[in-house]
C-alpha cells in the first residue's frame, strides 16, 4: 500500500469480489472529484457475529474499525458480504457513524442475480456504489433527504435503492461538495 494523502479509504472485510471496492472508489472519485484509496482487504471479525440473530452487528463492526484506527484516512468505508443488522431493523444495507469516520456497506442483500452473470455484477456494482455514496453522505453529516430519487433518501430495501438515481439531488450534492471543500478534501469549489 502506498503512503497516501487521500482522506477517504475503502476496505473489504472478508471475501468480496475485487471489483466492488474498486468500483465504489471510482464512483466516489467520479462524482465528488476526490481521491480515494482502496486498501488491502482485512478479515471479517467473527466477534461481530451475533449468535442470536445469525447476522453481523453493525455497531460491533463499527467499533472494530474504530479500534483498528486505520490512518491517515479521515473517512473509511468498509465493504462486506454478510448480513448486517441494527437493533431496530431486521437488516440494513449499510450503516454509518453520523459525521464520524466509519461506514459499512453490505453487498449481502444486493446480489439478486448471480455475480457470475455480467449484468448481475454491474447491477451489484451500481447498488453497492449507491449504498456507499449514501453512507459517505452521513459521514459528511448529511441527513436523509425527502426526494425519493436522491441518494440520501432512506433505502430500507432494494426497491427504494433501485428507485434512487446514482446521484445526489441538487441540494444534497451542494451540501456534500461544500463539506468536502471546507475540510480540504477537494479544492473544487462547489458551484
Ligand atoms: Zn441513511
Ligand atoms: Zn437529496
Amino acid at each position: 500500500m502506498n503512503v497516501s494523502t487521500s482522506r477517504i479509504g475503502v476496505v473489504a472485510l472478508g471475501e468480496i469480489p475485487e471489483l466492488i471496492p474498486l468500483s465504489i472508489a471510482a464512483h466516489i472519485q467520479g462524482m465528488l472529484h476526490v481521491d480515494v484509496d482502496v486498501l488491502t482487504s482485512l478479515p471479517l471479525p467473527s466477534a461481530a457475529f451475533d449468535q442470536g440473530r445469525l447476522q453481523y452487528s453493525a455497531s460491533r463492526l463499527l467499533q472494530h474499525l474504530e479500534a483498528l484506527s486505520l490512518s491517515p484516512w479521515k473517512k473509511m468505508i468498509a465493504v462486506l458480504d454478510a448480513d448486517l443488522f441494527v437493533p431496530i431493523f431486521t437488516h440494513v444495507l449499510g450503516e454509518a457513524q453520523q459525521a464520524g469516520k466509519h461506514a459499512l456497506v453490505s453487498i449481502y442483500r444486493l446480489k439478486t442475480q448471480g455475480v457470475d452473470h455480467p449484468s448481475g455484477l454491474s447491477l451489484l456494482m451500481e447498488r453497492a456504489a449507491k449504498v456507499a455514496l449514501h453512507e459517505l453522505g452521513h459521514l459528511y453529516d448529511l441527513h436523509h433527504c425527502t426526494d425519493p430519487g436522491c441518494l440520501m433518501h432512506f433505502a430500507g430495501g432494494l426497491e427504494d435503492l433501485d428507485g434512487a438515481l446514482l446521484d445526489y439531488c441538487n441540494y444534497c450534492r451542494i451540501y456534500i461538495r461544500d463539506a468536502l471543500f471546507r475540510k480540504g478534501v477537494t479544492t473544487d469549489e462547489p458551484e
